[in-house]
């Protein structure tokens, strides 16, 4: 993608703001909408001061599958093409990020948010390639939680019970161990041992994301009671292998190589509030700044690869800088979900 002519895929980072609607203890306490969408533009309008992005989302009337559709839908073809890529959901506890993501699956039906979409997306294309494309799809569900990375996959520790049909998040087991982050002999990062689930079927990685979400590490702040403190990533890596038939047959893309690898990383970042800000102490305020190092670590990668000049003269992009950037280093395209809070 990053090598392409067109102006819109050789941009590599894209930055889309979904504004949520009020919910309801908002509206009960009599707050109003301080955000403006200005009609024809990407750019939004609070008080005085206009910011502009290259999408915007969440005004009233709109779709809420417009944000999928136009943002997503097009890195979910390109993975199917080889080519990596990477959602970021970024903004202040309370502002959407998981409810956007989907990360808070809890078994119901499809909740409308971009993983289940991606997922539904993924299969529906896998069968219809099936005859003449064989398929190995994989999952990985990791959290960074106070700069350690965890396995929420990971089959030594059962996370949770269903109860007449209902999931319950165990509230003890054993503690957790960190997995650590590795790098190859060339110069790629892995992370050792961890669980990398086949998914055969939609159900099949629909079952892994919600063990994963009820695995999360969770604390109460002022700011939200089911705030999450920690960066989950959801991670679908696809590898496609022409079959005989096709290889001999009619070339259907610009599919080049026989097997094709490539890695969709589906990003719920933490709040980024300040520390300050969520009235935290003690543990929950050691728990913030750690989250912040990723977060201000996060930013400085970014504006490194979006600056044009910078990344045509091979300039240093500071992946080292945390666990969160190190595990970056290894993507290459990104969109970035930012979400704004009422
Ligand atoms: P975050 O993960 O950023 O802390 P949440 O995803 O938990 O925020 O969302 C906060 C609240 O707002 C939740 O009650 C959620 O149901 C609601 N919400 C978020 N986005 C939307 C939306 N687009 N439409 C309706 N409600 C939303
Ligand atoms: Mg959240």
């Amino acid at each position: 993608m990053e090598n392409s002519e067109s102006k819109e895929s050789s941009q590599c980072v894209r930055v889309a703001v979904n504004i949520r609607p009020l919910v309801t203890s908002e509206l009960l306490v009599g707050c109003t909408d301080c955000v403006t969408v200005v009609p024809g533009v990407p750019q939004v309008q609070i008080g005085s001061h206009a910011f502009t992005y290259d999408y915007v989302f969440g005004s009233v009337g709109q779709p809420s599958s417009l944000i999928f559709d136009e943002c997503v839908a097009p890195l979910v073809d390109a993975l199917f093409h080889g080519y990596n890529g990477t959602v970021l959901a970024y903004g202040q506890t309370g502002s959407g990020k998981t409810y956007t993501m989907g990360t808070n699956y809890n078994g119901e039906e499809h909740n409308g948010g971009i993983i289940p979409k991606v997922m539904e997306t993924i299969f529906t294309r896998v069968e219809a390639m099936k005859c003449s494309t064989e398929f190995l799809i994989r999952v990985s569900f990791i959290e960074i939680f106070k700069e350690e990375v965890f396995d929420l996959l990971d089959p030594n520790t059962p996370s949770f019970s269903k109860s007449d049909g209902v999931y319950l998040a165990k509230p003890t087991g054993p503690a957790r161990a960190p997995i650590q982050i590795r790098e190859t002999v060339n110069g790629g990062i892995t992370l050792a041992g961890v669980t990398e689930a086949e998914a055969r079927t939609k159900e099949e990685m629909t079952s892994f994301l919600l063990r994963g979400s009820l695995s999360r590490a969770t604390g109460s702040t002022n700011m939200n009671s089911q705030s999450s403190r920690s960066h989950a990533i959801f991670t679908i890596s696809m590898e496609q292998k022409r079959s005989a038939s096709c290889r001999t047959g009619v070339v259907q893309d610009d599919v080049g190589d026989d097997i094709l690898c490539a890695k969709l990383h589906l990003v719920d970042l933490a709040g980024s509030e300040r520390a300050k800000r969520t009235g935290a102490d003690g543990l929950r305020l050691r728990e913030g700044i750690h989250i912040n190092k990723g977060l201000l670590a996060l930013g400085n990668v970014i504006s490194a690869l979006g600056d044009e000049k910078k990344r045509k003269e091979g300039g240093h992009v500071p992946y080292r800088d945390s666990k969160l950037t190190r595990l970056l280093q290894a993507w290459k395209h990104f969109v970035s979900s930012h979400l704004n809070t009422q």
